[in-house]
Parts: structure tokens; C-alpha cells; sequence
């Protein structure tokens, strides 16, 4: 991919998302609206496809996570808890000509002579308002002349003198709009949740969010959820839903959308202190990689690393091989002031920026973070109801500790959840005597749980799995001749429709019946795709944009025509090798079955 023109690339991916039906533009016929979009016949599939897969695997093939659907409208105080309504912002910029909005750390750097001005008059009127036009090297003056006549202009100063200029060499400056040079605004937070009411009235009281992340709902359900499912620490819950951010700057196509999808596992851990009393000591990762089946005795690095190395691993079962992934680990200043690490996964999308080699660098999929006891601790003191549990293999193991293991753990314990009570801005004298109680509750069995938070998102995933099936190979057409064909390469696991059934004629209706009686015996087991239009290799061609990986002809062979031999066997043909085999029907669906595992 990197020797790609990856702009070009982008484009063609773009246009076939359209021409196949994989991605519309949502409101199209009205113009469009930046930020949203529709998934057609095939990105429904693909999608669905995207979220059974990860579904399946962190809780129908677990038996420590379990499911939640929650509402996506939420009593507002949980995202007074979450921090989301005071800091859920971006800084952002507007243009002082066009009023343009960015995000302020996406400006792209530049560099020139800035020319100011200290204002403009004319006969009638005078404007002080201070002005500066950023010029590339080798820019004639002129040029930055004119954008400010424009700028006075709109302040309505016909024909201005432009007042005091002075030039300024600038290096690497995000403070000039790189599409014009004109001056942006100061930067200024915005935040990003959608408002609503909820009722019929529209007052302050019942201004409510979309929800700007699915996780809170998870914490906020965690006491119900884990007395119904009689699950017990270390356990996760699981959900997929929708999620609105009012995005400064919705760009490149899906990936930056206004509404999106997450799926997101918050996984409960015992904090390390009570680990130690339970089993003596912490594991701690002692190498990189998987590090197997999860132990009791693991603390929350085990546990982190565990989860990033499932994600990755789920990412290649689905067609994305690992070297198309980039392991990011954030820096402690990009870490959440809760956070005790950040691994974020990249997708090397064609569009992500390159490095000093020239290679994608990459953009975010997924955030594995490990929050401490942040979230849990949060809603208990914005709801005044408890989210601590008891731990009945703590309470046991805490009275056989020595005394000097007991003061460690619990001067520990104390000392971490006095930080996060200072944190929050409760009083030092108050934090102290509640930190206090905590270290006693855990003494007796009691903590708020610790999370592991895999976060991702599905429409980004399905924007990284077509750009990664994106191909462009040579095909033979019926008389063997050489064309070129695009091909979906979709994992078949994901693949929008897994086979495509196709009646040598159409106008035979001998085939066609077969073909038909074909389809019927997949189609309750497989998304099936029945064809009869055009010539065989035109049919091949769609389905190979499509990314259907399997093709099934019936032929005069399957009617018997040729002998006995061949009768009720079909050619299956493979989307990728484009290799042929006769198999019989009765065989075909266990045939398709075990490909596609
Ligand atoms: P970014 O830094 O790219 O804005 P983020 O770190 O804010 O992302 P999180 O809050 O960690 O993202 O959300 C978890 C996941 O949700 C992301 O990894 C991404 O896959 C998805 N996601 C977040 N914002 C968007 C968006 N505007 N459009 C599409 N997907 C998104």
C-alpha cells in the first residue's frame, strides 16, 4: 500500500463505496449533511457482519462478559460524573475571512511572512480591528494586500486604506488558515456532545445528550448487571450502540463521523492491593505478547496486556494482518489524568500521515485503556449510591496477612484513593477520612472495582476492512483474454454476502430452476446472492467488487447432461485464487462452511 498514491486511492475507494452500495451520503437528495452517512445493502451486511464477529467473541465465546443494550438519552448527571459536560471539548478556530471552524490541533503547520495590520480607514470610517495574512515564500506582497481589503471590507470599509502594515517571519505556526492565510481566532473549548429536551418543555432542566460514548451506560448498570448475571469479579459487560459527537471537522469519509457506532468492553478487575492479599503477590508482564490463559493472581498491567493482544487478535481474524496495525502506547501527556496507560491500535488508512521513512503511521481504531477506578468511583459519589462490591475471597484471605502486609496494603490503598479524592477537588481533610474508610472496607472485603476499557469503533473498522480489501488485479474474460477487475479480498467472515449462486443461462429453465433450488438450501445458513444477469464473467466481475468470496455456477454438468458422473455437482469457484472445483450439492453448504472458518 505505501507505494500507492494513497489520494488517489482514497478516491477510488470512495467512489466504489457509492457505485456498490456500500456507503451513501446521508440526506444526499438534500444537499447532504457533513458528518452523518447511510450504509447501503452491502455496508449493512458488513457491518453486521463486523459487530456479530466482535459480539461473539467477547461474550458469546466468554463466559466472564456479559451484554447490555441501554438507552441512548441518559439522566444528565452521569456525564457531570464522567467529566463529559465540563471537559468533553476540542479547541477550535475560525477563520477571520470566511469564519471557516477547525479543530485547532488540525490546522497543518505553516511557515512564511506574516504581513499585519493594525487596521484600515476611508473617508467615512476607520476599523482598529488587528489583522495579519500569513504568504508562503516567494508570494508577492500584493497577495496579502488583497485578503486584507477583503477581511476591512466585510467590516464595511469600502475601498480601505490598510493602516501600520508590518512583516514577520513565521516558522511552523497552526494560527493561520492554511486554505487562504487569513488570521484565525484565539482558540476557544467547544464541546461536543449533541443537546436535546427530553419532554415538552424546552428549559434548562430538561436539557439531556446524545450520548457521546457507550461506556457510561455500562458503569452506570454495573450493580444490576453483575446481581443478575451472578457474575463475579474479574467480569466484563459488553455493548455495541450508537454515539453522537458534535465533530468540529468530520473528515475523511467515515472515519471522523457525528454519528457513529462503539463497541466497548469494560472489563472489571480486583485492584492490585486486594490481588496481593488474595494470592501473595501481583503477576506482572514479564514479556510482550499474549500472555495466555487470565490467572488469579493478576494485576492490572496482566490483565491490559491480555486485552491488547484479544483485540489484535481479533483484528487479524477478520482479515486485517497485523502489519497494517500499529501499537501506539500513549505518553503521559496524552494520558487521561485517571488512566494508568493507553494502548491505542492503528489502521495504516491511506489517508493517516507518513513518516520520516515514508511509511503510514496510522489512525485510531480502538483505545485500550486502563482507567483505575475512576468511573465506578465517579457515579458513587455523584448518585450517593454505593459501586462497591464484596469480595468474599479478600474478606477471607485479609485476616491471615501479617500485620506488616496489612499496614503496606492498606497504606496503599489509602494513598491512591486519597489522590483521586484530591483530584476531584474534594477537601484534603475530607479525602483523607474518606480514603480512610476505603482502606478499612478493604480490609473487610470491600473495594470499587478497577476497569480495562477496550473501545472501538465499528463504522471505523469498516472503513479500515474495505480500504484493506481494496484491490486492482487482472482477470481472463470469457475468451481468456486479460482485463482488469476491482476485488473486494474481504475476509470471508466479514464478507457482505458470503456466496453467489448463478445459472449458467438464464434463458434455460432447467439451470435456472436448479440454480434456484441451490440457493434456497444456503440461504438459510449463508447471506446468498442469486444472479442470472449477463454474461458469466460480468457476474464474476460484480461479485468480485462486492468482495463475495465464493462463487457457485450451475451448469449442463449439475442437469446431467454430460453423464452421470457429474450430475448434481457445481462449480465453486474462489473469489481470490479464482480456482474451480466441481463439488456436489449435497456436499456444497459444509463445503462453504468449513472455508469459511
Ligand atoms: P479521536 O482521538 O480519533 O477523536 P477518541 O480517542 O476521542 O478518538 P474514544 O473516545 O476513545 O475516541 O472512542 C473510542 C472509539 O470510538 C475510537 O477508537 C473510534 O473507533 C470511535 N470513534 C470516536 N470518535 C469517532 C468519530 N467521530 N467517528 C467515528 N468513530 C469514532
Amino acid at each position: 500500500m505505501a507505494e500507492r498514491n494513497t489520494g488517489e486511492l482514497m478516491e477510488k475507494i470512495v467512489s466504489l463505496c457509492k457505485r456498490k452500495g456500500f456507503i451513501f451520503q446521508s440526506s444526499e437528495m438534500y444537499g447532504g449533511l457533513n458528518g452523518f452517512w447511510d450504509y447501503g445493502p452491502l455496508g449493512a451486511e458488513l457491518k453486521r457482519n463486523i459487530k456479530e464477529t466482535w459480539w461473539r467473541s467477547m461474550t458469546q465465546l466468554r463466559d466472564d462478559v456479559v451484554g447490555l443494550e441501554a438507552s441512548i438519552i441518559m439522566h444528565p448527571r452521569i456525564w457531570e460524573a464522567s467529566g463529559h459536560t465540563s471537559t468533553f471539548s476540542d479547541l477550535m478556530v475560525d477563520c477571520l475571512l470566511t469564519k471557516k471552524r477547525f479543530r485547532a490541533d488540525q490546522v497543518e503547520p505553516q511557515s512564511g511572512l506574516a504581513y499585519g495590520y493594525t487596521g484600515a480607514k476611508n473617508d467615512v470610517k476607520e476599523s482598529k480591528d488587528v489583522f495579519s495574512v500569513l504568504l508562503p515564500p516567494g508570494k508577492p506582497p500584493e497577495s496579502a494586500r488583497k485578503v486584507a481589503t477583503q477581511f476591512y471590507r466585510e467590516r464595511g470599509i469600502e475601498n480601505p486604506v490598510l493602516l501600520g502594515e508590518q512583516t514577520e517571519k513565521v516558522e511552523n505556526s497552526q494560527r493561520y488558515n492554511p486554505e487562504n492565510g487569513s488570521l484565525l481566532t484565539e482558540p476557544r473549548p467547544f464541546n461536543l456532545m449533541l443537546k436535546t429536551y427530553v419532554g415538552p418543555v424546552e428549559s434548562a432542566e430538561n436539557i439531556s445528550y446524545l450520548r457521546p460514548e457507550t461506556a457510561q451506560a455500562i458503569f452506570v448498570q454495573f450493580k444490576n448487571v453483575m446481581e443478575v448475571s451472578r457474575q463475579k469479579v474479574p467480569f466484563g459487560i459488553c455493548q455495541i450502540g450508537k454515539a453522537f459527537r458534535n465533530e468540529i471537522n468530520p473528515r475523511n469519509f467515515t472515519f471522523r463521523s457525528r454519528e457513529f457506532e462503539q463497541m466497548e468492553l469494560e472489563f472489571f478487575i480486583r485492584p492490585d492491593e486486594a490481588i496481593e492479599a488474595i494470592c501473595g503477590k501481583v503477576a506482572k508482564p514479564a514479556t510482550t505478547g499474549h500472555p495466555g490463559e487470565p490467572q488469579a493472581n493478576w494485576g492490572w498491567q496482566m490483565w491490559h496486556q491480555y486485552w491488547v493482544e484479544e483485540r489484535f487478535a481479533y483484528y487479524e481474524s477478520i482479515g486485517l494482518p497485523r502489519h497494517t496495525l500499529v501499537e501506539y502506547w500513549q505518553k503521559g501527556d496524552e494520558l487521561a489524568h485517571y488512566a494508568r496507560a493507553t494502548v491505542d491500535i492503528l489502521y495504516k488508512f491511506p489517508f493517516s500521515k507518513r513518516n520520516e521513512a515514508g511509511e503510514l503511521t496510522g489512525e485510531e481504531l480502538e483505545g485500550v485503556a486502563a482507567r483505575s477506578d475512576f468511573d465506578l468511583s465517579q457515579h458513587q459519589r455523584f448518585s450517593g449510591k454505593q459501586t462497591i462490591v464484596f469480595d468474599e475471597e479478600l474478606k477471607g484471605a485479609w485476616p491471615k496477612l501479617d500485620d506488616g502486609k496489612k499496614a503496606e496494603l492498606s497504606l496503599r490503598f489509602f494513598e491512591a484513593r486519597q489522590k483521586y479524592l484530591l483530584k476531584t477537588g474534594e477537601q484534603p481533610e475530607k479525602s483523607s477520612k474518606q480514603a480512610r474508610e476505603d482502606a478499612d472496607n478493604l480490609s473487610k472485603g470491600y473495594y470499587v472495582p478497577h476497569v480495562i476499557e477496550p473501545s472501538a469503533g465499528v463504522d471505523r473498522l469498516a472503513l479500515a476492512l474495505l480500504c484493506n480489501a481494496y484491490t486492482e488485479d487482472q482477470a481472463p474474460d470469457e475468451k481468456g483474454k486479460l482485463e482488469s477487475r476491482v476485488v473486494m479480498r474481504f475476509h470471508p467472515r466479514i464478507a457482505p454476502v458470503k456466496v453467489a449462486v448463478f445459472p449458467l443461462l438464464k434463458n434455460k429453465p432447467e439451470l435456472v430452476k436448479k440454480a434456484k433450488e441451490v440457493r434456497d438450501i444456503l440461504c438459510p445458513h449463508l447471506s446468498v446472492d442469486y444472479d442470472e444477469a449477463g454474461a458469466i464473467g460480468r457476474r464474476y466481475r460484480r461479485q468480485d467488487e462486492a468482495g463475495t468470496p465464493f462463487g457457485v455456477t450451475i451448469d449442463f454438468d449439475t442437469l446431467g447432461e454430460n453423464g452421470e458422473a457429474l450430475k448434481d455437482t457445481v462449480t465453486l469457484r474462489e473469489r481470490d485464487t479464482m480456482k474451480q472445483e466441481r463439488v456436489k450439492v449435497v456436499d456444497l453448504l459444509n463445503a462453504l462452511l468449513g472455508k469459511m472458518r
